[in-house]
């Protein structure tokens, strides 16, 4: 493959999770994804807390594409040596939510309601945990992704944090509005340019920031590339008074397969390549600083750490 067919299948893949059409595929119905209750878990980092806030999943049928570079039947095994199971791929949206202060930072959105069915669930979880939309003062964004960035808009029009400002990675944003960039797009590609822009241009610009990729975003919260899901990509790091926490966003999809064997690369990494050495990069520094982590597709309670485990990760987490 070409590097333009892959940046295309990526985009394709990933447009593909924001219109749902992976439900009116023709493989047997899987069911239902199993969603965690309670939707939201806490921990403490130094005078800091972070919760992780579900926003649904989805049950994605396995099939060859999944994996672009591994057979089936080895994807499969992996699974199974896990006690997952094999025909499908419960696909979790996790974003977090920082409190520092009186400040409150969504980082990534989730679908509101704009997704399918089994997504969602973001509002209803942070009022459980004792959260509003209204209450959010900063969301920051780690790529535009529809899965990521769709949250932020309602379909209605409406900003779902009203009182929000925005702040985004300066590469993405460089990207996804890029008029040239799109045109030379496939048009299956298309979709997720045009959803970038729908979505970040209903945000008044006195309340978009951009920031570049390793810049503190804001107290305490810092930026680090990690570009080849997209070409912008960023990922955060959250400090309290000695201790921290990563938020890893899509440097790995679910961490049963991409975290276990993180040279496979997912449908959706744009530049899989890039983002393998991304991932082996992150994933060695949190394993080397025993860092607390999450990730947007981890598993529930999406808190914990990585350890090292044969040729790749594996994420254990917290009690
Ligand atoms: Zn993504």
């Amino acid at each position: 493959m070409d590097r333009r067919h892959v940046l295309g299948a990526g985009i394709a893949g990933a447009s593909m999770l924001t219109f749902s059409s992976v439900l009116s595929q023709s493989a047997p119905n899987p069911g239902a994804p199993t969603l965690p209750e309670p939707g939201f878990r806490k921990m403490t980092l130094g005078s800091i807390e972070v919760y992780a806030i579900n926003d649904g999943a989805l049950r994605r049928p396995l099939g060859d594409e999944f994996v672009r570079n591994a057979p089936l039947e080895q994807v499969k095994a992996l699974l199974a040596a896990q006690n997952l199971p094999t025909d499908y791929v419960d696909i979790p949206f996790t974003p977090y939510l920082i409190v520092s202060g009186g400040t409150k930072f969504l980082i990534d959105t989730g679908f509101a309601d704009n997704g399918p069915p089994t997504t969602g669930k973001l509002r209803a979880n942070m009022a459980a945990a004792g959260h509003k939309p209204e209450e959010i003062n900063h969301v920051i964004l780690s790529h535009f992704h529809g899965d990521h960035i769709n949250g932020l808009i309602n379909k209605a029009g409406e900003l779902v944090f009203p009182n929000a400002t925005v702040h985004v990675p300066a590469p993405e944003f460089a990207f996804w509005m890029d008029d040239a960039k799109m045109n030379a797009a496939p048009p299956a590609a298309q979709g997720a340019f045009q959803n970038a822009r729908r979505v970040l241009g209903k945000i008044p610009t006195n309340k978009l920031v951009r920031f570049e990729a390793g810049a503190e975003v804001a107290p305490g919260i810092q930026s680090v590339a990690a570009h080849g899901h997209t070409p912008g990509m960023c990922v955060f790091t959250v400090r309290s008074q000695g201790q921290s926490f990563m938020y890893t966003a899509d440097v790995t999809n679910v961490p049963s397969l991409f975290a276990r064997s993180p040279d496979w690369a997912v449908t959706f990494d744009m530049d899989p390549e890039m983002a393998r050495q991304t991932r082996r990069r992150i994933f060695d520094q949190l394993v080397k600083d025993k860092m607390a982590m999450g990730g947007f597709h981890f598993p529930f309670p999406a808190l914990g750490t990585l350890e090292a485990s044969g040729g790749g990760y594996q994420f254990k987490a917290m009690a």
